[in-house]
């Protein structure tokens, strides 16, 4: 027990990780190799160069076990990095709880997440690549921003396809892309053949991150290699990028004089909890340590909770290769709930891999309990979270309240993704009592899954 309580730890900037952790060579097992869209077989390197630079298909594939961070990334990640890490002392107070409760913040990026930590890498190795143009799809609006600050800082010009739902619900979020000098699109949009024929079966769809995908990465088909796509999640490079939050939080819990018991995060496409729990994965399995790790999820799209372990696509139509992971099928459209950025169907392979092999756990939550505790939250600690982050917030809550039902010392330890002012249309709902929770949409999981590829998996050549 520390005998000194902070409020918070911080870094010098000169501690900022100098490489990145890349778990691949220390999985359990390999990860399924990634499988054609149209040949259901291992794909090679080459195979991606139409829509990702050689350098993060090779961090796609490494095996080295750190990468290190590019100077001119390393410069502009500092401008917020290290990020602060918090004992939230008066939430344990309100709790009354014996818990110790630590957050990282990520929300101190000048777009308020997580996701600038992988942008910068992307479009750094894209300039390096002489790519001048690059398209993506976001949710929430998170992830084009990210994209779109990047592309401004190095001089790469950012098409964004952004989920008609949020598009509407978050009008300031298109706006601060377009500060950036990004174009924005609602999806679906008429100008890919994938949103058109969403639209002609349904011209009132809301969207989904699958089909927004599905769009972004047919600009960058069809542009004959000068458009590259980027995705803000799911990826193995992505997951790299993220492992900065995790190697700081490890620094930073020692200058705590403490250490999790649990680590959690919210999970859309799991690559904010991937880099917070990735170095206290490796921790884990060096220092024989139990450890637990709890992904948050949304009832209303329950990947790791209800999804089945299976190859499928990336994206809604089926242009992205096939992934092993916990998926709800990729056609699925999840219900319009207002965490935008957890309303993929899928989960990054990596983190699909730990939670198959028992090492991630997974709990479901429905909007007004995440939104209950995000505003008890926002009382104690003053930080208006995300609604995404708000899915940690519950899981942390349930575990202080657990802890002090068993009169335990536990310590917590979560990923405070994103901060939520450009979400307050959401809490104004909440406070409205006009948020539905929607129930595990179990028959529209159930069609979709009829649509999943069926891969021979025991016909694929062994160590793929
Ligand atoms: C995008 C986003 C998420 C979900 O994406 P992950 O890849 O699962 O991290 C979570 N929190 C915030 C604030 C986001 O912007």
């Amino acid at each position: 027990m520390p005998d000194k309580i902070h409020t918070k730890y911080v870094l010098d900037e000169t501690e900022m990780p100098r490489a990145w952790y890349n778990i691949l060579p220390d999985l359990p097992h390999p990860l399924p190799a990634p499988l054609h869209p149209g040949t259901h077989q291992p794909i090679a390197p080459e195979d991606m160069l139409p829509i990702f630079p050689m350098a993060l298909i090779e961090q796609e594939m490494s095996s080295e076990r750190y990468i290190e961070i590019p100077g001119p990334v390393r410069e502009v990640l500092t401008q917020w990095r290290p990020s602060p890490l918090f004992r939230a002392r008066r939430l344990e107070k309100a709790l009354d709880t014996p818990a110790r409760i630590y957050y990282k913040y990520e929300g101190v990026s000048p777009v308020g997440s997580h996701k600038p930590n992988t942008a910068v890498a992307q479009v750094y190795y894209n300039k390096e690549a002489g790519i001048k143009k690059i398209s993506t799809e976001t949710g929430a609006g998170q992830w084009g921003s990210s994209l779109a600050m990047a592309g401004a800082f190095f001089g790469v010009e950012i098409e964004v396809f952004m989920v008609k739902v949020s598009y509407e619900q978050k009008p300031f979020r298109r706006s601060m892309m377009q500060t950036f000098g990004a174009t924005v699109h609602a999806s679906p949009t008429n100008l890919t053949d994938a949103g058109r024929g969403a639209l002609a079966k349904d011209p009132d769809n809301p969207g989904s991150l699958g089909l927004a995908i599905s769009e972004a990465v047919e600009v960058a088909v069809k542009s004959g290699g000068t458009i590259k796509y980027s995705l803000g999640s799911v990826l193995n490079h992505v997951l790299l990028h993220q492992t900065v939050v995790g190697e700081e939080a490890l620094l930073q819990m020692a200058k705590a004089d403490d250490y999790p018991d649990i680590v959690i995060g919210c999970a859309g496409g799991g690559s904010n909890m991937a880099g917070l729990i990735i170095p206290f994965v490796r921790e884990a399995r060096k220092k024989a340590l139990n450890t637990r790790f709890l992904a948050a999820e949304p009832t209303a799209c329950p990947s790791m909770t209800r999804g089945v372990y299976s190859y499928d696509f990336g994206d809604t139509v089926g242009m992205t290769p096939l992934m092993k992971m916990y998926t709800l099928g990729h056609d699925f459209m999840p219900p319009g709930i207002h965490a935008g950025g957890l309303r993929y169907h899928g989960m990054a392979p990596i983190m699909s891999l730990l939670h198959e092999e028992g090492i991630v756990e997974a709990q479901s939550y429905h909007q007004n309990s995440i939104f209950e505790a995000a505003v008890l939250f926002a009382k104690q600690e003053g930080i208006i979270c995300a609604p995404e982050s708000a899915h940690a917030i519950r899981a942390v809550i349930d575990e202080a309240l657990e802890a002090k039902a068993a009169g335990e010392e536990r310590v917590i330890l979560f990923n405070l993704s994103g901060h939520g002012h450009f979400d307050m249309l959401s809490y104004d709902k909440y406070f409205e009592g006009a948020l539905q929770d929607y129930d595990y949409p179990i028959e529209a999981v159930q069609d979709a899954q009829t649509r999943l590829p069926t891969i021979d998996e025991a016909a694929l050549a062994p160590g793929d």
